[in-house]
């Protein structure tokens, strides 16, 4: 049979595996570290421990050996009790630890990797700016050689994990072929992509946002003054760098899905709950078919969602065409996040504007999977433009 939707014994474990420890040691504590936006350094080093960074990287690179699809379940069940943590894990390996792994050369791989496949220390990608997030290439950051050093001016915008106490370094893209006299950018810029290490001279982290959600992570503006990095430093080849991050960003659309999942299975897991103990006019609410329908047009929105990102991973791990999957999966499933938590508050009525239950925290993360990562918009522009549509 070519078609199966069978996971595997070890995914089936892997999943388990995670849920314990969502149920477990996230759970507890979810409420109060978003309440406090505090960043877990050691649930995220207890997560590094169970191999849940490494889990798309070969072992000789510190890595767990698995698929990008064991990585999705991952953050699809870290997801389902904590979306902070969920996009912690998701731009640690999607976004940090991906561009080595895809452009690095092997002794970037070998310097950089294993301690980011533990989890003991985390990488940010920095692509957005504050000229240039939908529109990536209006990039004004420069990097231009001197000698055997690079020297980057310019600043990012909205990067995550950059500013923890274990944040090692961040990726960038930087325009590379800038006239030396006049300092501005040619017509048509070259890109190339830097490791730039946290603590270097002239490299400064902002404050972190008060965001609507997330609030247990770490999202941070990034100024570069005359930053110099060693030749090294050059991440993939000269030119490629916007390419180089585009792709990343393909791969990571489908773990936005997934994280997106978790948030609506989560959503499901307390409206299930609630419906049965809360009780209105002497029966429980859920046997009133409105709230019954909403909770089955979840369900039906979750395994949607959950088909989307796994025949998108499928697609991706298979060496097939899988854009427009990504985008697919990632615009149905942070929509249908949104409609869902929506929906979830409205369960359970006043407590569902409170921070009692965990369904007004998922209300208040899902927003932002119908922006990250490209938005709702940026999404129908790729699959239309993939239809062939005119651009
Ligand atoms: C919490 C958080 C974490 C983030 N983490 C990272 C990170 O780690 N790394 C990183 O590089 N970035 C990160 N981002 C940035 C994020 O990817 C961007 O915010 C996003 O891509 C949108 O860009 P923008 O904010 O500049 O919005 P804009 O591009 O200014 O868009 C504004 C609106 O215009 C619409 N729009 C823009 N162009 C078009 C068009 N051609 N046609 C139709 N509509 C259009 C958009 O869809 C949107 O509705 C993060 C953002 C947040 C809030």
């Amino acid at each position: 049979m070519a078609l199966s939707f069978d996971l595997t014994p070890e995914q089936e474990e892997l999943k388990r595996l995670v849920r314990q420890f969502a149920v477990d040691k996230v759970a507890p504590r979810a409420q109060d570290m978003n309440a406090r936006s505090e960043f877990p350094v050691d649930l995220v080093q207890q997560m590094g421990k169970l191999g849940l960074f490494g889990l798309p990287f070969p072992e000789e690179y510190g890595g767990s050996g698995g698929t990008f699809l064991d990585l999705c379940l991952a953050i699809e069940e870290i997801g389902r009790v904590d979306q902070s943590l969920g996009i912690t894990l998701e731009a640690g390996v999607g976004l940090g630890a991906a561009p080595v792994w895809e452009f690095g050369t092997e002794e970037q791989k070998r310097r950089y990797l294993p301690e980011l496949a533990s989890g003991q220390k985390l990488a940010g990608f920095g692509l957005t700016e504050p000229g240039g997030g939908s529109d990536a290439g209006g990039l004004r950051t420069t990097a231009k050689r001197e000698g055997d050093h690079w020297v980057i001016n310019g600043s990012k915008q909205f990067i995550t994990n950059v500013g923890t106490d274990i944040s090692e370094f961040v990726t960038i893209t930087a325009v590379t072929n800038v006239p030396p006299s006049s300092g501005a950018t040619k017509a048509v810029p070259e890109v190339t992509n830097f490791i730039v290490p946290t603590g270097t001279p002239g490299y400064t982290i902002g404050k972190g946002y008060r965001k609507v959600g997330w609030h247990a992570s770490d999202t941070r503006d990034l100024y570069f003054e005359d930053v110099r990095v060693p030749a090294e430093n050059q991440l993939g080849e000269e030119g490629r760098g916007f390419a180089n991050f585009l792709k990343i960003l393909d791969g990571g659309r489908i773990a936005i899905s997934a994280l997106a999942v978790g948030s609506i299975q989560g959503c499901i897991d307390e409206c299930l709950r609630y419906a049965h103990e809360r009780e209105a006019f002497g029966k429980p609410i859920g046997s009133y078919q409105t709230i019954a329908f909403k909770i089955a047009d979840m369900q039906v929105q979750v395994e949607l969602a959950r088909h989307a990102y796994y025949y998108a991973a499928w697609l991706m791990m298979n060496g097939k065409p899988f854009k427009r999957a990504a985008s697919t999966a990632k615009l149905y499933s942070s929509e249908a996040a949104v409609t869902a938590a929506r929906e979830a508050c409205q369960i359970f009525g006043g407590y569902g504007f409170t921070t009692e239950y965990p369904v007004g925290r998922f209300y208040q993360d899902a927003k932002i999977l119908e922006i990250g990562e490209g938005t709702s918009e940026v999404q129908r522009m790729l699959i239309a433009r993939d239809l062939g549509l005119p651009n």
